[in-house]
């Protein structure tokens, strides 16, 4: 019998769960278009407000005329141009590794690093909150998967200290994706040594946002020392750098593995070179143009100033990641769709994405947004407070 995926998806649909896919006609910017409408949008995760920057649109016409366009092989047969390389020594050199290796996405990337690094006799341990592309890789891998409480160090150091695994692979988000808050990473990274374990950090959300000169997790504050070979940094390059793909950067043997070994590098078109030449341009920008920080830092400080006196409740977060806890799904969709229909947009994330009863509005601040756009966002937000 063919599956009844009908009955499926209205089940789906009954709890308020069933997602939709919008048709952006602009390019993604703070303010969008959708079916001929402008929207303020609250829901990319350009950060930076890159990804529509007209000196990467002018890199990406120069890597064109350069490299052309598609890069024709995979990485290990002629497939892996200049322009990658290049951006993997900027890389690696702007991440404080030795040596980094460009994948496709960042969900590639995790899967390809987690199975090259552990497999059957081996066991991983992972937040619980992880992005689930880090799940998925675990699972695929066939190591013993071990679960610990969000940011529970007490619960990991004992999970740690309990297995007789061959090898030992922590893994964990450093700002995590639907909640925006930050794993302490120089504690983590201490115990992994303690342990002999390898840390794979995904700073997906930090990378470009956090650290001196947008270097990320790693360089946040006193934290500089935290460059362990026992880590494995992981980050993304279509968040705030605007344009696409992902790295790892960690020790040379690390990464020369990865090359051996890493299926989803291996089996794969390289990423057009065009674009690791934009995201050259990317680079220098996220270093030298603190200023984009800086307005991000203070979209942040006047969304949770604007909402203080409100009955809504942002989780505590410091990135530009600023969940607003709602509870159920219905209510979630509801407050979602009546800012969307003022004009405004902030995806309502539901099960199973979040656990049952934690659904939210996941807002996300951009240097792109302007002290007004916040403003109108919050206004709206306290028009439709349930109590008031
Ligand atoms: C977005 C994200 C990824 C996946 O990166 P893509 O390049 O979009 O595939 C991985 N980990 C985390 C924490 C993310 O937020």
């Amino acid at each position: 019998m063919f599956p009844d995926w009908a009955e499926q998806l209205r089940a789906r649909e009954q709890q308020g769960l069933r997602r939709f896919r919008q048709v952006v006609e602009s390019p993604q910017a703070s303010h969008i278009t959708i079916n001929g409408h402008d929207y303020l949008a609250f829901s990319s995760n350009d950060y930076l407000g890159l990804a529509n920057h007209p000196d990467l649109i002018k890199s990406v016409e120069e890597g064109a005329r350069h490299y052309g366009v598609g890069a024709g092989a995979s990485h290990l047969i002629h497939g892996h141009s200049a322009a990658h390389h290049i951006l993997e020594e900027s890389l690696a050199q702007f991440a404080g590794f030795p040596k980094a290796l460009l994948f496709s996405t960042g969900y590639m990337a995790n899967i390809g690093v987690v199975t090259a690094l552990v497999g059957r006799e081996d066991a991983i341990f992972a937040d619980k909150l992880n992005h689930a592309s880090l799940n998925d890789a675990a699972l695929l891998s066939r190591a013993k998967f071990i679960r610990f409480p969000h940011l529970d160090l007490t619960a990991l150091e004992q999970r740690l200290a309990d297995s007789n695994a061959r090898r030992k692979l922590v893994i964990s988000d450093a700002v995590f994706s639907m909640e925006g808050d930050i794993a302490p990473v120089k504690q983590l990274t201490a115990l992994c040594e303690k342990y002999h374990a390898l840390l794979l950090l995904d700073d997906a959300h930090g990378f470009g946002v956090l650290g001196r000169q947008g270097r990320g997790s790693l360089f946040v504050a006193d934290s500089d020392v935290v460059h362990s070979p026992s880590v494995v940094y992981m980050a993304t390059l279509g968040k705030a750098a605007g344009v696409f793909g992902a790295f790892v950067a960690a020790q040379a043997d690390v990464i020369e593995t990865l090359i051996q070994s890493a299926r989803s590098y291996i089996y794969t078109t390289a990423t057009p070179p065009l674009l690791s030449h934009a995201l050259l341009t990317s680079l220098k920008l996220i270093e030298q143009e603190e200023w984009r920080r800086e307005a991000l830092l203070q979209n942040i400080a006047q969304l949770k100033n604007d909402l203080l006196s409100s009955c809504w409740k942002l989780l505590p977060s410091s990135t530009p990641i600023q969940p607003l806890l709602i509870g159920e799904s219905h209510e979630a969709v509801r407050v979602s769709q009546a800012l969307h229909e003022r004009g405004i947009l902030v995806p309502a994330i539901r099960p199973p994405t979040v656990p049952q009863g934690k659904a939210r509005l996941r807002i996300s601040l951009s240097a792109a947004h302007q002290p007004n756009d916040i403003l109108r966002l919050t206004q709206a937000l306290n028009e439709l407070a349930p109590h008031s």
